[in-house]
């Protein structure tokens, strides 16, 4: 009888993915290939997320202006991106801002929402805390050094949670965890009824996020970044990979790859995959998509969601590819000490530059 059998799915799928490789990896040991490459792996990318939602008016509301602390004003925004889909988002405006000029997309991680990126914890300590240990108020970091900020809710987070379980004890972080991956989970299933994907869907809503920042009289289309941290992060790499309009992207604490990060059972949850993207595209095909555009890495040495040390192997594979796009300048690798949190030390350098 053999020793070594399995019988549970998580055991199963380590060593079934552990197994498995990218067909067609973007070619950076053979430069000259990169081009060709992008195109192939571009289309893959947009046949992996497809459908796209049906797009719809927008019909945009922006409330009035508040003081959310002295120097920037914060705006309530709604819009709708689909049939029975509309979008809460705050603007956030430098009060110093009279013309034209940079914008930041800023997207939050996983059980936070755009409140929380705005710095507002609605008077709860617990929330507070989430955003001081995670550093998460990092839409007001960016309005206080100039740039005009839209910071949206994610599909199931913020307003736009389902809150399918019964409120859980909020000291009991495990069980919070569980809480935002069940509403996660019910959104993959339904989605999964209609051969769809939470991951499109919020890119989709992104999409027409910058449309809103493009249309802002105190923004110029052409410079505009995103920014997120973890969740974020996978947002502003897919974003930016699919999306030339961003200019240039932040990407904190999740650049490393699918395989690293993948190791803890409850890291990863449905909103963040497409059916086979393993085999199609791994974290630095997505960053070789966003190339020569400016690219910021964070790492955090204590991370043991995205792992430090892969991010800098897989970093460190890029840098060639940028030479090549005569772009060097482009791409930074910001590797702090500490744990998974968004760091920031790097990021104002970086946008004032390539904004
Ligand atoms: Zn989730």
């Amino acid at each position: 009888v053999s020793g070594t059998r399995n019988f549970t799915p998580w055991t199963y799928w380590r060593l079934r993915l552990d197994e498995t490789d990218v067909e067609d990896p973007c070619p950076l040991e053979d430069l000259g290939a990169v081009a060709e490459w992008r195109e192939r792996a571009h289309a893959r990318l947009e046949a992996l997320l497809a459908p796209w939602p049906r797009a719809v008016p927008p019909d945009l509301e922006i409330g009035e202006a508040e003081t959310l602390e002295p120097g920037v004003t914060s705006r309530r925004v709604v819009f709708d991106v689909e049939a029975h889909m509309s979008v809460p988002a705050r603007l956030l405006v430098p009060a110093e801002r009279s013309e034209p000029g940079p914008a930041v997309l800023a997207i939050h991680g996983h059980g936070l929402d755009k409140d929380a990126l705005c710095g507002d914890d609605g008077g709860d300590p617990l929330r507070r805390e989430a955003i001081e240990s995670n550093n998460g108020a990092y839409a007001l970091a960016l309005a206080r050094a100039g740039y005009v900020v839209l910071a949206a809710d994610l599909r199931t987070f913020g307003e736009r949670a389902d809150r399918m379980l019964p409120p859980v004890d909020p000291h009991d972080e495990n069980a919070e965890i569980a809480r935002h991956h069940l509403d996660c989970d019910y959104n993959l299933v339904c989605a999964s009824l209609l051969g769809e994907h939470p991951l499109t869907q919020n890119l989709w809503d992104l999409r027409r996020c910058l449309e809103v920042l493009s249309d802002h009289p105190l923004v110029d289309a052409t410079r505009i970044g995103v920014a997120g941290w973890s969740y974020g992060g996978a947002l502003a790499l897919f974003l930016a990979a699919i999306d030339e309009r961003v200019r240039a992207a932040v990407v904190s604490c999740y650049f490393s790859s699918l395989r690293a990060s993948h190791a803890l059972p409850w890291n990863i949850c449905g909103s963040q995959m497409l059916p086979g993207l393993l085999r199609q595209l791994e974290h630095v095909d997505l960053a070789a998509l966003v190339a020569p555009r400016a690219l910021l890495v964070e790492s955090a040495q204590s991370d043991y969601m995205f792992p430090a040390d892969v991010a800098r192997r897989e970093f460190a594979r890029l840098v060639p590819l940028y030479e090549h796009l005569g772009a060097p300048d482009a791409l930074v690798h910001d590797v702090f000490d500490g744990p998974h949190r968004w760091n920031g030390a790097a990021v104002d350098p970086f946008l004032a530059r390539t904004l």
